[in-house]
């Protein structure tokens, strides 16, 4: 596809800028909560301290303003934990004190240089060439010899530390990256029957998905399920009950619809639930869809729909997962999750995206995908046949 990695890189003895994503969830007193994004680009820092490289690391955390917006001397510890190398921590990004820890670098050596985002143009969308002239990139930039993207969770935005230096340095995909773009670049030569399982919280993105997939003859068949199970319920003509209905129309005022044009075009595709779990108290009630209405939220999906969506995956070529089919988060409404998204890893491939989706995975000890993406945004992007701005600037024709 045109896109440098790893392979085409001469690591020895050069100094190596590399985005990595590691924003990670902060506990209540600040330290890191969660590590799984550190621990995904362990390979390739690894890979290219290996090799010899002088490694300085750029990535953020938080949002100006947010509770998550915090300094990445957490993250270097752990970091060093997780790596075969030493890795220092610099509270500068760009500034002389960042460049000079850049040039203190021995071969096989790493720094990982303070949060991007504490400065104020890493927050602003540019295109390439004017990225390339924000004060990090262009201060940065003449200490690199070469700059690696491996930030796929955060490629479809465009940053200056995400697109702003392969106007200036040589660059190339790292082994997160491209992975990521082997699979989700390539869903159309994934095996059939291909089934879209599209629950969670984000009707719009789920919307926009099965929209995407349905229109390309990508999906040949859409098990909806979650908050997004609830709108196509809707969408049929099911009166869900006030609470479910108020929760998705505060969402997206206009989701019903946009399901019910959907289901017009291409319902015989798309598989609604056949009995949803309400919360009565906190506690699990199953109703079949023909006793609704309830007056109570419906917060996952019942053992009739988890049978029949299961079933479906035995035959699967493909399963590809985005958004939890319940509130995972409480055990009670936890069953849809742990029981359709286990059916799923029987597909022949199976793949899962979205941040969510991905943490649902860990606390509920789920694995045997084929592919966890490590983005949500990035991810979606890809799946609805969409292009990342990181990724263009990296092609080479
Ligand atoms: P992802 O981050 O994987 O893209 P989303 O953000 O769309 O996924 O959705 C995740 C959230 O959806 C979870 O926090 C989960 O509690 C919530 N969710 C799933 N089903 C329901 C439901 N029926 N009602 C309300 N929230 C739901
Ligand atoms: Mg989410």
């Amino acid at each position: 596809m045109g896109i440098p990695t790893l392979d085409d890189l001469a690591v020895d003895g050069t100094t190596v800028g590399i985005r990595v994503d590691i924003n990670s969830p902060l506990s209540e007193s600040g330290g890191l909560a969660d590590d799984a994004r550190l621990r995904a680009h362990v390979d390739t820092l690894n890979e290219l301290l290996d090799r010899g490289g002088r490694v300085a690391i750029l990535a953020h955390q938080g949002r100006p303003g947010g509770d998550e917006f915090a300094r990445l001397e957490d993250h270097a510890d752990r970091l060093a934990e997780l790596l075969d190398h030493p890795i220092e921590y610099c509270d500068a990004t760009f500034s002389a004190d960042a460049r000079a820890a850049v040039n203190l670098l021995d071969d096989g050596e790493a720094v990982l240089l303070e949060n991007t985002r504490f400065y104020s143009e890493e927050y602003m969308e540019f295109p390439a060439d004017e990225a390339a002239e924000t004060f990090l990139v262009e201060r940065l930039a003449p200490e690199l010899d070469a700059f690696v993207n491996d930030a796929f969770a955060a490629a479809h935005r465009s940053q200056p530390s995400m697109i702003g230096f392969p106007v200036r340095v040589d660059s190339y995909a790292g082994r997160v990256m491209e992975r990521e773009l082997d699979v989700l670049s390539n869903i159309e030569d994934t095996p059939r029957p291909r089934v879209y399982a599209l629950g969670g919280a984000k009707i719009a993105d789920a919307l926009e998905v099965a929209e995407s997939v349905l229109s390309r003859d990508l999906a040949d068949t859409i098990l909806t399920s979650g908050m997004t199970g609830n709108a196509f319920l809707a969408a049929s003509g099911v009166d869900i009950g006030e609470p479910s209905r108020e929760a998705i129309v505060d969402r997206d005022a206009t989701a019903i619809d946009q399901a019910a044009d959907l289901l017009e075009e291409h319902g015989e595709k798309i598989r609604v639930p056949e009995d949803v779990a309400v919360s009565r108290d906190g506690e699990r009630e199953v109703v079949d869809v023909a006793d609704l209405p309830v007056d109570a939220p419906a917060l996952d999906v019942g053992e009739a729909t988890i049978a029949a969506y299961a079933d479906t995956f035995e035959t699967a070529g493909t399963a590809i997962l985005n958004g939890p089919p319940g509130v995972f988060e409480q055990e009670a409404f936890a069953v849809g999750t742990r029981e359709i998204f286990g059916a799923a890893t029987r597909a022949e491939y199976s793949i899962v995206g979205g941040g969510d989706t991905a943490a649902s995975l860990r606390s509920l000890g789920i694995d045997g995908f084929d592919h966890v993406s490590t983005g949500g945004g990035a991810a979606l992007r890809l799946l609805t046949g969409g292009t990342l701005p990181a990724v263009e600037v990296l092609k080479t024709e």
